[in-house]
């Protein structure tokens, strides 16, 4: 039987006159175990300590590469996820190990798009199309235990003892029970509590063919997105602008317009009511009654630094008069956050525009933190 495939360490046992060597290492059942005094099963919080330098790396290369945006995304999902989730299905994850992870990828995805960090972690997921480490771990644990009831082969009959043995009140199967609970899967959850986990207990429960179409993977996976994003939409309900952009996202995957540039990360934070103009509730806090105003004089609003200012008037006097052709008296704030269908012309100048715009503010903000007084220079292009 080759179920223990790895390493060997040195140390050679005597068990009832066979010779047994001892394994320096060994995967079992999508498992790390580790041989010698320290070993044991690898834990997640193990895969998370390991990932903060391969995250490191991981920026080095998408910066190097010169497209940071697309090369730093698709090193996020196969080298730092992957890690994380190694084994995570028969691993019990404590809640402080996931809230950090989701920290790492709402950093990481800030970082991404090179926003500052009030802006909210909801957009910066929705809008990168990422999974939550929640939806992930969940989808994880429930393959593993679907595996577990509808496979009869050797590897899911030894996971049902193994599992069995764990204990009934242990902290896996209690996470596993609540899990899916969550999910609504009540045949899942009956069968998790009883501990049906034989061939025989799923007959002797009499589950109907229907009820068995529920617990396939790709169902449990939908309804795993499903209420993954009830959890996301419940995080933007602050305001009309918030609940909007959770109603207008149709599917949770990347957006067309990603791709890391200035205009971008503005729609995002739009979308999210979270662009740091002073003004703004997300950064107000901030600054003192008298330090709410752009260099101009005027209070600094989202509409005011994006439409109205003055000192960014010639950076938008073609998107206005296109969008006026275009799209007649419609308020320029259905452009910029992407909810207005326009041809692909206008949305190109929109996203190019509000992001000079953005990058001029930045710079004139940089300026005034250097104490170089308002930024009256003029707006190069
Ligand atoms: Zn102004």
């Amino acid at each position: 039987m080759r179920l223990l495939l790895g390493r060997y360490l040195n140390r050679t046992w005597e068990v009832r006159g066979k010779r047994v060597r001892e394994k320096a290492e060994a995967r079992y059942l999508g498992v790390e175990l580790i041989g010698g005094e320290e070993g044991g099963i690898n834990s997640v919080e193990e895969n998370v300590k390991k990932v903060a330098s391969v995250i490191g790396m991981a920026k080095f290369a998408a910066k190097r590469s010169g497209s940071r945006f697309v090369v730093g995304r698709e090193a996020w999902k196969s080298l730092i996820v992957s890690r994380v989730m190694y084994a995570s299905g028969a691993l019990v994850w404590n809640e402080n190990v996931r809230k950090n992870v989701e920290r790492m990828q709402s950093e990481y995805g800030r970082w991404m798009w090179r926003l500052e960090r009030t802006v909210r972690n909801a957009a910066v997921h929705g809008e990168s199309g990422w999974s939550s480490f929640w939806e992930r771990e969940v989808k994880a644990k429930v393959a593993f235990v679907v595996r577990v009831l509808e496979e009869d082969l050797l590897v899911a009959r030894v996971g049902g003892a193994c599992l069995m043995e764990i204990g009934m009140r242990s902290k896996w199967w209690k996470k596993i029970g609540k899990m899916t609970e969550e999910l609504g899967v009540d045949v899942l959850s009956n069968l998790v509590w009883l501990r049906r986990m034989s061939a025989i207990g799923v007959a002797e429960m009499g589950i109907c063919e229907d009820e068995r179409k529920r617990m396939r993977k790709v169902e449990l996976e939908r309804r795993v997105q499903e209420v993954g994003r009830m959890r996301w939409e419940e995080q933007l309900q602050r305001n009309e602008r918030t609940r909007r952009y959770a109603q207008e996202k149709r599917e949770m995957k990347l957006e067309l317009y990603a791709d890391g540039q200035d205009g971008a990360g503005v729609r995002l934070m739009m979308r999210g009511d979270c662009l740091p103009v002073r003004m703004n509730e997300c950064v107000r806090w901030k600054y003192g009654e008298d330090e709410r105003r752009c260099t101009c004089g005027e209070e600094e609003t989202e509409r005011h630094v994006l439409f109205e200012c003055v000192l960014y008037e010639r950076l938008r006097e073609e998107w206005l008069r296109r969008w006026r052709e275009e799209r007649g008296e419609e308020d320029l704030v259905e452009g910029v956050l992407g909810f207005a269908v326009t041809s692909a012309d206008l949305e190109r100048l929109v996203l190019r525009s509000v992001g000079k715009i953005w990058k001029e503010r930045k710079r004139r903000e940089r300026e005034k933190d250097r104490g170089q007084g308002p930024g009256l220079t003029f707006v190069r292009e």
